[in-house]
């Protein structure tokens, strides 16, 4: 189908992106890959009339080290993610899960930015960047702002994020060296949303597990962190028990809705699934 009609923008700076979707209001949106928004305009399920493209600006570009944190520009894609070795060097979850993003066209012009600030529980981006404990970097005709991801979103397609405002990086603090990580992600054919799907990232002392942090993909209106869950498995050696009764938690947090990719019953027992496996290799990568 094809879209209803918009204008179209391209501003060079961010400045210039806030100042037009300040001024322009309600009927704007910001564009960065266009693998959602476009879609969604053919579908008429969005139809904003100006479309504010952030693809020439060069500041909401790049991915850096900044101290002890990792700094991705919105603008990054995918496929950026995926071949940074600083990204596969200080945070692998990250590559891990964007390559189970869709396929590689989908990739090559999907953006972090994108992907984190739209507000589908489908997308694998979110659930990671709470499990990591990620901030989103914000500016608005209100100023800048920085946004908790763990705190970010509210339900479907609604976050914190303002109408006037846009995510202009994320920040990562870098998990300690030696630590583990993976991400889980069932899926019914390559390029599927999840049905359901879990990331982890957990340290050792010995054998006992010292930290660890679960997000949940796609089985609530919202990516959920699993606080509870990562709470029970601290000081445990992985042992069954334990983890049965992180499961247990984790689970109880969902609230998937029966689709066309299984009734809500069997999405909640694959999110357990998922975290077990994604525990199991955590721990092992673990030092
Ligand atoms: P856009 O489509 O341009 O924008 C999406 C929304 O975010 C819009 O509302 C837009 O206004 C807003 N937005 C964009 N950038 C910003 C910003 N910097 N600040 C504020 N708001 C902003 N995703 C997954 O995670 N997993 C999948 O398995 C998956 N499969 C897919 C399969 C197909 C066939 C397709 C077409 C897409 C799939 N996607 C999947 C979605 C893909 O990752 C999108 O690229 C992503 O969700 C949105 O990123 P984008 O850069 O394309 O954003």
């Amino acid at each position: 189908m094809i879209p209803p009609s918009f204008a179209y923008h391209r501003p060079k700076s961010v400045n210039e992106a806030v100042a037009l979707l300040a001024d322009l209001g309600e009927d704007a949106r910001p564009l960065a890959g266009g693998h959602t928004l476009i879609p969604m305009m053919k579908l008429r399920l969005a139809a904003p009339e100006h479309l504010v493209d952030l693809a020439a600006i060069a500041e909401l570009k790049g991915i850096r080290q900044d101290g002890n944190d990792l700094l991705i520009g919105a603008m990054a894609t995918q496929h950026e993610l995926i071949a940074s070795d600083l990204v596969a060097a200080k945070v692998p979850l990250l590559r891990e899960a964007a390559l189970l993003i869709a396929d590689p066209q989908v990739r090559y012009v999907g953006t972090i930015g994108g992907n984190v600030a739209n507000g589908d529980p489908g997308n694998d981006l979110p659930a990671v960047m709470m499990c990591l404990n990620a901030v989103y970097h914000a500016i608005g005709k209100g100023g800048a702002q920085q946004l908790a991801a763990r705190e970010f979103y509210r339900s479907v397609y609604s976050t914190a994020l303002e109408a006037s405002e846009i995510v202009t990086a994320v920040r990562i603090p870098l998990p300690p060296p030696g630590h583990g990580s993976a991400y889980e992600k069932l899926k019914r054919k390559i390029g599927d949303y999840a049905t359901a799907a879990a990331a982890v990232v957990l340290t050792r002392s010995g054998d006992r597990i010292a930290t660890c942090s679960i997000g949940l993909t796609n089985v609530a209106e919202t990516p959920l962190w699993a606080e509870e869950a990562g709470k029970i498995l601290v000081g445990s050696t992985l042992d069954g028990a334990t983890v049965k009764k992180a499961i247990a938690a984790a689970e109880a947090i969902t609230s998937p809705a029966s689709d066309r990719r299984g009734p809500a019953h069997y999405r909640t027992k694959m999110a357990g699934v998922m975290l077990a496996r994604a525990l199991a290799r955590a721990y092992a990568h673990a030092a």
